[in-house]
C-alpha cells in the first residue's frame, strides 16, 4: 500500500511553518468533513488522509522523524501502532516496530510504558426510516452485536475469587529486552513482555465466562431517539454504546446511519416536501379548489383561473423541520395540466366549438393503427 507524501496531502511545501500547516489542515478538513459529504467514500478517505498527515506534520518530533525516514519513521514513532491489543500477537519484528524503538532512543523515550486503558471501537449500523419518521423524528429500538465488558469478572479476565500474580518472565516490569541488529547498528530494545502482554501481571485462573479476555460478544437492544429532520446519510451518534474498552478504558460510540424509504407521493429537496398534482384543462382554465395531502393530513388549496402547466404552489412552513433547528421548509406543489387522451364524441364536439370561438380549426388526426391492430383487423375481417 503506497501512501501519499504528507506534505503533498496538505498541499504545503517541505519548509512550511507550523502556522501554514495548521491553515492548510483547517481548510482541507472543512472541505472533506464526513458531515458535509454524507455517503461520499472518497471524501471520507481524503479526510482520514488529511488527519493522518496533520497528526504527523503538526508534531515537531514526528515531523522530524518523517522528514528523515518517511512514513515508516512517522508511524513507528510514539509507539501507537504495531503491538496490537491484549489478544493480538507479538510475533514478527516489522520494520515499523524497529524504527519505533530507534526513535524512542533518539528522542529519549526510554523504555515503553505499560499498556494503559484503551477506548473501545466505534460501531455503526444502518437504520431505515419512513419519510414521516425522518420528518418528525422517532424512537427506534435496534439490535446490534457488540463486545461488552464481562459482567462476571468485570473486565479483569480473572476468575472471581482468584487474583493476579507477578509475571515470572519480566518480574512485573512488563518489558523484555531484545538485542536487535538493524541497518543503523546494534540496539538493545525494550518491548512489551510476551507472557503478560506488557501488563506485568498474569491471571492465575482465567474467568470461564470470557475465557480470560475480560470481554464478551452480546446481542444488545438499544433504543435511540432520532431527531426530526434527518435525511438519508445523516449520522446519529449514541455516545458510549460502541464496543467495550480495554483495560478499564471507556466504550466507543455507536453511529446510526439513516436511510429514508421513498414516499409514494412526496419527495424531499433539502427541507422542502415536493409533490406533483395533476389537474384537468378545465380546472386550470376556470380555477378550482382541491384537496392535497400534506405531512399533517389533507389541506385545501386554490387553483387560480388560468393556471399554467408547471406552476408551483407553495405551502409555507409545511415542509420538514430543519435538523439543526433552523426553521422549517415548505411544501411545493408542482402543477401538471393533463391533456385528455380519450374523448367522447360529445367532448370532441365541445372542444371543436371552443376552438372555433378562439378562431381556430384543428384538423384532427386519425390515430395511426398499430401493427397488432392491423393483424387483428386482418383476422377479424
Ligand atoms: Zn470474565
Ligand atoms: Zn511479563
Amino acid at each position: 500500500m503506497s501512501k501519499r507524501d504528507y506534505y503533498e496531502v496538505l498541499g504545503v511545501g517541505r519548509n512550511a511553518t507550523e502556522e501554514e500547516i495548521k491553515k492548510a489542515y483547517r481548510k482541507l478538513s472543512k472541505k472533506y468533513h464526513p458531515d458535509l459529504n454524507p455517503g461520499d467514500k472518497s471524501a471520507e478517505e481524503k479526510f482520514k488522509e488529511i488527519n493522518e498527515a496533520y497528526e504527523v506534520l503538526s508534531d515537531p518530533q514526528k515531523r522530524a522523524a518523517y522528514d528523515q525516514f518517511g512514513h515508516a519513521g512517522a508511524q513507528g514513532f510514539g509507539g501507537q501502532g504495531g503491538f496490537g491489543d491484549f489478544q493480538g500477537g507479538f510475533g514478527g519484528f516489522g520494520a515499523e516496530e524497529i524504527f519505533g524503538d530507534i526513535f524512542d532512543m533518539f528522542f529519549g523515550g526510554g523504555s515503553r510504558k505499560r499498556q494503559g486503558p484503551q477506548r473501545g471501537s466505534d460501531l455503526s449500523a444502518e437504520i431505515e426510516l419512513t419519510f414521516e419518521e425522518a420528518a418528525f423524528g422517532t424512537t427506534k429500538t435496534i439490535e446490534i452485536p457488540r463486545t461488552e465488558t464481562c459482567e462476571i469478572c468485570h473486565g479483569t479476565g480473572a476468575k472471581p475469587g482468584t487474583g493476579q500474580r507477578t509475571c515470572p518472565t519480566c518480574n512485573g516490569t512488563g518489558q523484555q529486552q531484545i538485542v536487535q541488529n538493524t541497518p543503523f547498528g546494534r540496539f538493545i530494545q525494550s518491548r512489551p513482555c510476551q507472557t503478560c502482554a506488557g501488563q506485568g501481571k498474569i491471571i492465575e485462573q482465567p474467568c470461564q465466562h470470557c475465557h480470560g479476555k475480560g470481554r464478551v460478544r452480546k446481542l444488545r437492544k438499544i433504543t435511540v431517539n432520532i431527531p426530526a429532520g434527518v435525511d438519508s446519510g445523516t449520522r446519529v451518534r449514541k455516545a458510549g454504546e460502541g464496543e467495550a474498552g480495554l483495560r478499564g478504558g471507556p466504550p466507543g460510540d455507536l453511529y446510526l446511519i439513516v436511510r429514508v424509504k421513498p414516499h409514494k407521493i412526496f419527495r424531499r429537496e433539502h427541507n422542502d416536501v415536493v409533490m406533483k398534482l395533476n389537474i384537468s384543462f378545465p380546472q386550470a382554465a376556470l380555477g378550482d379548489e382541491v384537496e392535497v395531502p400534506t405531512l399533517e393530513g389533507k389541506e385545501k388549496i386554490k387553483i387560480s383561473p388560468g393556471t399554467q402547466n408547471g406552476t408551483v404552489i407553495r405551502l409555507r412552513g409545511k415542509g420538514i423541520v430543519d435538523v439543526h433547528g433552523r426553521g422549517r421548509g415548505d411544501q411545493r406543489i408542482e402543477i401538471q395540466v393533463e391533456v385528455p387522451t380519450k374523448l367522447t364524441e360529445r367532448q370532441k364536439q365541445l372542444l371543436e366549438e371552443l376552438a372555433e370561438t378562439m378562431g381556430q380549426k384543428p384538423a384532427g388526426v386519425h390515430q395511426e393503427k398499430s401493427f397488432f391492430d392491423k393483424v387483428k383487423d386482418a383476422f377479424m375481417g
